[in-house]
């Protein structure tokens, strides 16, 4: 299959060299100039769980392909999706499945505006990645990646793609419901991540304190009040602990947000607690805890 990969930072550039080994025709689409030259250069080198290798692998920016797809995964921070669909709209046929996995709530809007509703598969992933330096990457993990159509008629491009990542060691599975999957990982984002970014600690500093619970169950009851406006139901005491446990498998693990905020980046909270604060407060309630 012709893949891009739109926006090819740490996450980005992981997937690419995972679904190129896979067997595919992967290309690498970022607008980060010493990233691009070192890949085009010296290659990429992926660390994938502790082993190291390096490929080749086309990457250039997007103004500079010139070629249509048959699928492309867009991974750039939440801020960046629309800038991205924008530079590559040249390179999405009318048959091109577009693969969202980005942390965040409301992508799928954003991008309908750009692609046809069948071509949009939405997703969430536990995978971790980092970028090292330029054209250096690290993937951790084993997943899973969790995809859905956005409309029926996409249901069977969606299990193909299942398919391609099952078959490129990326542990993909089908979603029965990826909308409530979406609020579900938002919730761990905008616990850990944000109180992660705010407080300067990792998670496992984090979780050691009893009041971190506290907050995060506060966090988590704004975030199923925009959940159940947005017609998911949560079940709070549920993914409290889906929260707890990630935290456990975390240990010493600096969220993105936390980086984002170390390197004087945008963050991507206007994506979590940002959306849910809009959600609560335009329908007379209040969020405070989003809010700050
Ligand atoms: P990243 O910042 O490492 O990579 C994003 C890349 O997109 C950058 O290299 C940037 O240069 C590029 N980009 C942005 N706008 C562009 C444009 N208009 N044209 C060309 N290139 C552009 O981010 P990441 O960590 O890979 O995360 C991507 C998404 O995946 C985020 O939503 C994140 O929350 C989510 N996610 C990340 C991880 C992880 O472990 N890194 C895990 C799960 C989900």
């Amino acid at each position: 299959m012709k893949i891009a990969i739109a926006g090819s930072g740490a996450l980005g550039s992981s997937f690419g060299y995972m679904l190129k080994k896979g067997g595919h025709e992967v290309t690498l689409i970022d607008f980060w100039e010493e990233h691009i030259r070192t890949v085009q250069d010296e290659g990429l080198t992926v660390d994938f769980n502790g082993k190291t290798e390096n490929i080749e692998i086309p990457m250039d920016k997007p103004e500079n392909i010139d070629e249509r797809f048959d699928a492309v995964f867009i991974f750039t921070k939440s801020m960046d999706l629309r800038g991205m669909l924008e530079a590559i709209e040249h390179i999405i046929s009318k048959d091109t499945k577009v693969i969202c996995l980005l942390n965040g709530l409301g992508h799928a809007d954003t991008l309908s505006e750009y692609v046809p509703t069948e071509n949009i598969i939405m997703g969430t992933t536990v995978w971790t990645a980092g970028l090292d330096a330029p054209g250096k990457a690290h993937l951790m993990g084993e997943g899973p990646v969790e995809i859905q159509e956005v409309d029926p008629e996409g249901k069977e491009a969606t299990l193909e793609m299942v398919k391609v990542m099952k078959d490129s060691g990326l542990n993909a599975v089908y979603s029965s419901d990826v909308h409530f999957t979406t609020w579900r990982k938002a919730c761990v984002n905008g616990t850990m991540n944000a109180l992660s970014a705010l407080l300067d600690a990792n998670i496992e500093e984090l979780f050691k304190s009893e009041q971190t619970k506290v907050i995060s169950e506060e966090i988590i009851a704004e975030f199923a009040l925009a959940a159940k406006l947005d017609g998911v139901e949560l079940d709070e005491e549920e993914i409290t602990n889906y929260v707890v446990d990630i935290s456990k498998k975390l240990g010493a693990h600096y969220p993105s947000m936390h980086q984002d905020i170390a390197n004087r980046r945008p963050t991507e909270i206007d994506f979590l607690n940002g959306i849910v604060t809009e959600m609560c407060e335009s329908n007379g309630y209040s969020a405070p805890n989003c809010r700050l």
